[in-house]
Protein backbone atom coordinates (compact mmCIF):
# COMPACT_ATOMS: atom_id res chain seq x y z
CA UNK A 1 0.00 0.00 0.00
CA UNK A 2 1.52 3.77 -0.87
CA UNK A 3 -0.39 6.09 1.47
CA UNK A 4 -0.02 9.97 0.68
CA UNK A 5 -0.87 12.07 3.44
CA UNK A 6 -1.89 15.98 2.71
CA UNK A 7 1.26 15.73 0.76
CA UNK A 8 2.52 19.16 -0.42
CA UNK A 9 5.52 20.33 -2.73
CA UNK A 10 6.70 23.77 -3.24
CA UNK A 11 9.97 24.91 -5.62
CA UNK A 12 10.16 28.36 -4.50
CA UNK A 13 6.70 29.86 -5.40
CA UNK A 14 5.45 27.19 -7.49
CA UNK A 15 3.21 24.26 -5.68
CA UNK A 16 3.85 21.54 -8.08
CA UNK A 17 2.20 18.71 -5.38
CA UNK A 18 -0.93 20.48 -3.61
CA UNK A 19 -1.90 18.68 -0.30
CA UNK A 20 -2.43 15.48 -1.58
CA UNK A 21 -3.98 12.46 -0.09
CA UNK A 22 -4.84 9.16 -1.51
CA UNK A 23 -4.16 5.36 -0.86
CA UNK A 24 -2.91 3.03 -3.32
CA UNK A 25 -3.97 0.03 -2.73
CA UNK A 26 -2.97 -3.95 -3.29
CA UNK A 27 -4.48 -6.25 -5.66
CA UNK A 28 -5.41 -3.29 -8.08
CA UNK A 29 -3.54 -1.50 -11.00
CA UNK A 30 -3.98 2.10 -10.70
CA UNK A 31 -3.76 4.06 -12.89
CA UNK A 32 -1.67 7.61 -12.49
CA UNK A 33 -3.23 10.25 -14.60
CA UNK A 34 -3.42 14.03 -15.40
CA UNK A 35 -2.08 17.04 -17.88
CA UNK A 36 1.26 17.90 -18.16
CA UNK A 37 2.74 20.01 -14.92
CA UNK A 38 -0.47 18.00 -12.93
CA UNK A 39 2.85 17.23 -10.53
CA UNK A 40 2.66 12.88 -11.52
CA UNK A 41 6.73 13.05 -11.61
CA UNK A 42 7.01 14.91 -8.71
CA UNK A 43 4.50 12.76 -6.91
CA UNK A 44 6.34 9.90 -8.24
CA UNK A 45 9.89 11.13 -6.83
CA UNK A 46 8.68 11.85 -3.58
CA UNK A 47 7.16 8.06 -3.19
CA UNK A 48 10.56 7.03 -4.20
CA UNK A 49 12.52 9.04 -1.85
CA UNK A 50 14.17 11.13 -4.44
CA UNK A 51 12.38 14.16 -3.65
CA UNK A 52 11.28 15.32 0.01
CA UNK A 53 7.66 16.63 0.94
CA UNK A 54 7.34 20.35 1.56
CA UNK A 55 4.73 18.84 4.49
CA UNK A 56 2.77 15.78 4.81
CA UNK A 57 3.90 12.10 3.99
CA UNK A 58 4.44 9.54 1.19
CA UNK A 59 4.61 6.52 2.67
CA UNK A 60 5.21 2.90 1.14
CA UNK A 61 3.60 0.17 3.68
CA UNK A 62 3.84 3.23 6.69
CA UNK A 63 7.24 3.37 6.35
CA UNK A 64 9.17 6.64 4.23
CA UNK A 65 10.95 5.21 1.31
CA UNK A 66 14.67 6.18 3.19
CA UNK A 67 13.75 4.10 6.20
CA UNK A 68 12.98 1.01 3.99
CA UNK A 69 15.22 -1.70 4.89
CA UNK A 70 15.52 -3.70 1.39
CA UNK A 71 13.98 -0.97 -0.93
CA UNK A 72 14.12 -3.10 -3.91
CA UNK A 73 12.02 -6.07 -2.14
CA UNK A 74 9.56 -3.45 -0.89
CA UNK A 75 9.20 -1.35 -3.76
CA UNK A 76 10.02 -1.63 -7.42
CA UNK A 77 10.11 0.86 -9.77
CA UNK A 78 10.29 1.71 -13.71
CA UNK A 79 11.16 5.38 -14.45
CA UNK A 80 11.39 6.99 -17.47
CA UNK A 81 15.24 7.46 -19.20
CA UNK A 82 16.74 5.61 -16.19
CA UNK A 83 20.40 6.63 -16.41
CA UNK A 84 21.87 2.83 -17.37
CA UNK A 85 25.55 2.51 -18.18
CA UNK A 86 25.44 2.61 -22.03
CA UNK A 87 28.51 0.23 -21.88
CA UNK A 88 27.21 -2.31 -19.47
CA UNK A 89 24.96 -5.77 -20.78
CA UNK A 90 21.84 -5.56 -20.04
CA UNK A 91 22.68 -8.97 -17.71
CA UNK A 92 26.02 -7.03 -15.74
CA UNK A 93 23.35 -3.64 -15.54
CA UNK A 94 20.84 -5.92 -13.40
CA UNK A 95 23.65 -8.04 -11.77
CA UNK A 96 24.86 -4.90 -10.11
CA UNK A 97 21.47 -4.52 -9.12
CA UNK A 98 21.24 -7.77 -7.51
CA UNK A 99 24.48 -7.67 -6.03
CA UNK A 100 24.03 -3.98 -4.00
CA UNK A 101 20.81 -5.35 -3.02
CA UNK A 102 21.37 -9.07 -1.88
CA UNK A 103 19.67 -10.83 -4.48
CA UNK A 104 20.72 -13.70 -6.18
CA UNK A 105 22.17 -13.61 -9.95
CA UNK A 106 19.37 -16.72 -10.41
CA UNK A 107 17.16 -14.24 -9.99
CA UNK A 108 18.72 -11.86 -12.72
CA UNK A 109 18.33 -14.68 -15.71
CA UNK A 110 14.93 -15.09 -14.36
CA UNK A 111 14.15 -12.01 -14.84
CA UNK A 112 15.80 -11.52 -18.30
CA UNK A 113 13.15 -14.35 -19.20
CA UNK A 114 10.53 -12.88 -18.06
CA UNK A 115 10.85 -9.71 -20.00
CA UNK A 116 12.61 -11.72 -23.08
CA UNK A 117 15.71 -10.31 -23.13
CA UNK A 118 17.75 -13.34 -22.60
CA UNK A 119 18.95 -13.79 -26.37
CA UNK A 120 20.50 -9.56 -26.22
CA UNK A 121 21.76 -10.14 -21.94
CA UNK A 122 25.59 -10.42 -23.23
CA UNK A 123 24.82 -7.45 -25.31
CA UNK A 124 25.59 -3.58 -24.53
CA UNK A 125 22.74 -1.66 -23.16
CA UNK A 126 23.74 1.29 -25.43
CA UNK A 127 22.72 -0.95 -28.59
CA UNK A 128 19.26 -1.11 -27.05
CA UNK A 129 16.23 0.05 -28.53
CA UNK A 130 13.63 2.44 -26.82
CA UNK A 131 11.13 -0.79 -25.94
CA UNK A 132 14.54 -2.75 -25.46
CA UNK A 133 15.48 -0.17 -22.56
CA UNK A 134 12.03 -0.28 -21.18
CA UNK A 135 12.40 -4.04 -21.06
CA UNK A 136 14.99 -4.00 -19.12
CA UNK A 137 13.89 -1.14 -16.90
CA UNK A 138 10.42 -3.59 -15.84
CA UNK A 139 13.18 -6.15 -15.29
CA UNK A 140 15.05 -4.16 -13.01
CA UNK A 141 11.85 -2.96 -11.44
CA UNK A 142 11.06 -6.81 -10.28
CA UNK A 143 14.44 -8.03 -9.80
CA UNK A 144 13.24 -7.78 -5.61
CA UNK A 145 10.08 -9.69 -6.07
CA UNK A 146 8.76 -6.50 -5.15
CA UNK A 147 5.12 -6.34 -3.36
CA UNK A 148 4.35 -2.76 -4.58
CA UNK A 149 5.46 -1.69 -8.35
CA UNK A 150 5.71 2.02 -9.79
CA UNK A 151 6.04 2.04 -13.36
CA UNK A 152 6.30 5.22 -14.83
CA UNK A 153 5.08 5.27 -18.89
CA UNK A 154 5.92 1.47 -18.86
CA UNK A 155 4.69 0.91 -22.47
CA UNK A 156 6.86 3.71 -24.07
CA UNK A 157 8.48 2.54 -27.43
CA UNK A 158 6.91 -1.07 -27.28
CA UNK A 159 5.43 -2.35 -29.98
CA UNK A 160 1.47 -3.75 -30.09
CA UNK A 161 2.93 -7.36 -28.69
CA UNK A 162 5.08 -5.74 -25.91
CA UNK A 163 2.19 -3.30 -24.75
CA UNK A 164 -0.13 -6.46 -24.60
CA UNK A 165 2.88 -8.27 -22.71
CA UNK A 166 3.11 -5.47 -20.06
CA UNK A 167 -0.99 -4.89 -19.49
CA UNK A 168 -0.84 -8.97 -18.94
CA UNK A 169 2.12 -8.82 -16.80
CA UNK A 170 0.63 -5.95 -14.55
CA UNK A 171 -3.10 -7.37 -14.67
CA UNK A 172 -1.07 -10.75 -13.44
CA UNK A 173 0.83 -8.98 -10.83
CA UNK A 174 -2.13 -7.34 -9.18
CA UNK A 175 -3.90 -10.59 -9.39
CA UNK A 176 -1.59 -11.71 -7.21
CA UNK A 177 -2.19 -9.25 -4.43
CA UNK A 178 0.54 -6.56 -5.20
CA UNK A 179 0.29 -2.76 -5.71
CA UNK A 180 0.49 -1.63 -9.29
CA UNK A 181 0.83 1.98 -9.60
CA UNK A 182 0.93 3.33 -13.08
CA UNK A 183 1.26 6.36 -15.14
CA UNK A 184 0.52 6.37 -19.23
CA UNK A 185 -0.41 9.08 -22.12
CA UNK A 186 -2.68 6.52 -23.73
CA UNK A 187 -6.13 6.44 -22.77
CA UNK A 188 -7.34 3.89 -24.69
CA UNK A 189 -4.61 1.35 -22.97
CA UNK A 190 -4.69 2.54 -19.54
CA UNK A 191 -8.62 2.37 -20.23
CA UNK A 192 -8.22 -1.68 -20.69
CA UNK A 193 -5.38 -1.57 -17.77
CA UNK A 194 -6.51 -0.23 -15.17
CA UNK A 195 -8.82 -1.19 -12.27
CA UNK A 196 -8.95 1.91 -10.38
CA UNK A 197 -7.72 5.74 -11.47
CA UNK A 198 -5.92 8.40 -9.94
CA UNK A 199 -5.94 11.72 -11.37
CA UNK A 200 -4.90 15.09 -10.61
CA UNK A 201 -4.28 18.02 -11.63
CA UNK A 202 -2.52 21.44 -10.74
CA UNK A 203 -1.16 19.35 -7.87
CA UNK A 204 -5.05 18.75 -6.39
CA UNK A 205 -6.42 15.37 -6.72
CA UNK A 206 -9.29 15.53 -8.75
CA UNK A 207 -10.63 11.90 -8.66
CA UNK A 208 -9.76 8.98 -7.14
CA UNK A 209 -12.43 6.57 -8.32
CA UNK A 210 -13.25 2.50 -9.81
CA UNK A 211 -12.50 2.86 -14.01
CA UNK A 212 -15.70 2.31 -14.56
CA UNK A 213 -18.00 4.53 -12.27
CA UNK A 214 -15.59 7.45 -13.46
CA UNK A 215 -16.01 6.62 -16.89
CA UNK A 216 -20.14 6.32 -16.22
CA UNK A 217 -20.31 9.60 -14.32
CA UNK A 218 -18.12 11.78 -16.46
CA UNK A 219 -19.53 10.70 -19.78
CA UNK A 220 -23.19 11.19 -21.08
CA UNK A 221 -24.71 8.09 -22.32
CA UNK A 222 -24.84 8.04 -26.18
CA UNK A 223 -26.79 5.64 -28.34
CA UNK A 224 -26.87 5.26 -31.67
CA UNK A 225 -30.79 3.92 -33.45
CA UNK A 226 -31.13 3.09 -36.57
CA UNK A 227 -34.53 2.72 -38.31
CA UNK A 228 -35.95 2.50 -41.71
CA UNK A 229 -38.57 4.27 -41.61
CA UNK A 230 -37.20 8.28 -42.32
CA UNK A 231 -39.98 9.98 -41.31
CA UNK A 232 -40.67 8.48 -37.85
CA UNK A 233 -37.37 8.89 -36.93
CA UNK A 234 -37.24 12.55 -37.89
CA UNK A 235 -40.51 12.37 -35.10
CA UNK A 236 -37.91 10.23 -32.76
CA UNK A 237 -35.40 13.22 -33.08
CA UNK A 238 -37.52 16.16 -32.32
CA UNK A 239 -39.27 14.35 -29.31
CA UNK A 240 -35.80 14.01 -28.35
CA UNK A 241 -34.62 17.29 -28.53
CA UNK A 242 -37.63 18.72 -26.87
CA UNK A 243 -36.35 16.60 -24.02
CA UNK A 244 -32.87 17.78 -23.86
CA UNK A 245 -30.82 15.24 -25.64
CA UNK A 246 -28.15 15.76 -28.30
CA UNK A 247 -29.00 13.56 -31.57
CA UNK A 248 -26.69 14.02 -34.20
CA UNK A 249 -26.97 12.12 -37.78
CA UNK A 250 -24.69 9.22 -39.05
CA UNK A 251 -26.98 8.63 -42.15
CA UNK A 252 -30.02 8.56 -43.81
CA UNK A 253 -31.48 6.04 -41.21
CA UNK A 254 -29.19 6.34 -38.17
CA UNK A 255 -28.38 8.77 -35.57
CA UNK A 256 -26.53 9.29 -32.28
CA UNK A 257 -28.50 10.69 -29.43
CA UNK A 258 -26.68 11.79 -26.29
CA UNK A 259 -28.44 12.19 -22.91
CA UNK A 260 -30.98 9.70 -22.89
CA UNK A 261 -30.99 6.10 -22.07
CA UNK A 262 -31.43 3.15 -24.58
CA UNK A 263 -34.94 2.41 -22.04
CA UNK A 264 -35.82 6.13 -23.00
CA UNK A 265 -35.70 6.13 -26.48
CA UNK A 266 -37.03 2.31 -26.78
CA UNK A 267 -40.36 3.76 -25.35
CA UNK A 268 -40.80 6.66 -27.00
CA UNK A 269 -40.25 4.58 -30.56
CA UNK A 270 -42.46 2.27 -29.32
CA UNK A 271 -45.14 5.02 -28.19
CA UNK A 272 -44.35 5.97 -31.68
CA UNK A 273 -45.10 3.00 -33.82
CA UNK A 274 -41.52 3.36 -35.25
CA UNK A 275 -39.85 -0.09 -36.05
CA UNK A 276 -35.99 0.36 -34.98
CA UNK A 277 -33.44 -1.84 -36.49
CA UNK A 278 -30.68 -0.96 -34.02
CA UNK A 279 -30.61 0.47 -30.35
CA UNK A 280 -27.28 0.32 -29.04
CA UNK A 281 -25.60 2.41 -26.05
CA UNK A 282 -22.11 3.39 -27.18
CA UNK A 283 -19.32 3.00 -25.58
CA UNK A 284 -18.07 5.81 -23.09
CA UNK A 285 -13.76 5.94 -23.59
CA UNK A 286 -11.80 7.26 -20.31
CA UNK A 287 -10.50 9.95 -23.14
CA UNK A 288 -13.76 12.06 -22.66
CA UNK A 289 -14.03 11.46 -19.11
CA UNK A 290 -10.62 12.56 -18.46
CA UNK A 291 -10.94 15.71 -20.84
CA UNK A 292 -14.14 16.99 -19.12
CA UNK A 293 -12.76 16.19 -16.22
CA UNK A 294 -9.09 17.85 -16.32
CA UNK A 295 -10.60 20.67 -18.46
CA UNK A 296 -9.97 23.45 -15.85
CA UNK A 297 -6.31 22.13 -14.83
CA UNK A 298 -4.75 22.08 -17.78
CA UNK A 299 -1.96 25.44 -18.07
CA UNK A 300 -2.80 28.15 -19.85
CA UNK A 301 -1.69 26.99 -23.58
CA UNK A 302 -1.45 23.33 -22.96
CA UNK A 303 -5.07 22.29 -23.69
CA UNK A 304 -4.13 20.80 -27.24
CA UNK A 305 -1.21 19.03 -26.43
CA UNK A 306 -2.64 17.49 -23.20
CA UNK A 307 -6.18 16.37 -25.22
CA UNK A 308 -3.98 14.60 -27.76
CA UNK A 309 -3.40 10.67 -27.05
CA UNK A 310 -0.16 11.01 -28.47
CA UNK A 311 0.95 13.46 -25.41
CA UNK A 312 4.75 15.01 -25.44
CA UNK A 313 5.32 13.37 -22.26
CA UNK A 314 8.99 13.00 -22.77
CA UNK A 315 9.08 16.96 -22.67
CA UNK A 316 7.90 16.41 -19.30
CA UNK A 317 9.90 14.05 -17.99
CA UNK A 318 13.22 15.81 -19.41
CA UNK A 319 11.71 18.73 -17.61
CA UNK A 320 12.17 17.07 -14.13
CA UNK A 321 15.63 15.19 -15.22
CA UNK A 322 14.16 11.61 -14.62
P1 LIG B 1 3.90 16.01 -14.42
O1 LIG B 1 4.82 14.87 -14.16
O2 LIG B 1 2.49 15.75 -14.05
O3 LIG B 1 4.02 16.55 -15.82
P2 LIG B 1 5.70 17.45 -12.68
O4 LIG B 1 5.66 16.75 -11.38
O5 LIG B 1 6.85 17.17 -13.59
O6 LIG B 1 4.33 17.23 -13.45
O7 LIG B 1 5.68 19.02 -12.43
C1 LIG B 1 4.72 19.72 -11.66
C2 LIG B 1 5.05 21.18 -11.66
O8 LIG B 1 6.20 21.43 -10.86
C3 LIG B 1 5.38 21.75 -13.03
O9 LIG B 1 4.87 23.06 -13.14
C4 LIG B 1 6.88 21.75 -13.05
O10 LIG B 1 7.36 22.76 -13.91
C5 LIG B 1 7.23 22.03 -11.59
N1 LIG B 1 8.49 21.41 -11.22
C6 LIG B 1 8.77 20.08 -11.21
N2 LIG B 1 10.01 19.85 -10.78
C7 LIG B 1 10.56 21.06 -10.50
C8 LIG B 1 11.85 21.51 -10.02
N3 LIG B 1 12.82 20.64 -9.72
N4 LIG B 1 12.02 22.84 -9.88
C9 LIG B 1 11.04 23.71 -10.15
N5 LIG B 1 9.82 23.36 -10.61
C10 LIG B 1 9.58 22.07 -10.79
Amino acid sequence: MITLNQVTKRYGEKTAVDGLSVNIEPGKVTGFLGPNGAGKSTTIRMILGLDVPTSGSALINGKRYVDLRHPLREIGALLEAKAVHPGRTARNHLRSMAKTHGISTERVDEMLGVVGLSDVAGKRVGSFSLGMGQRLGIAGALLGDPEILILDEPVNGLDPDGIRWVRDLMRALAAQGRTIFVSSHLMSEMQVTADHLVIIGKGRLLADSPMEELIAKSSRQRVKVRSPEIRGLDTLTARLTAGGANVRWLGDDELVAEGASPGTIGDMAFELGLRLHELSPMDASLEEAYIELTAQSVEYGERSRAASPLDTFTEQKAEVGL
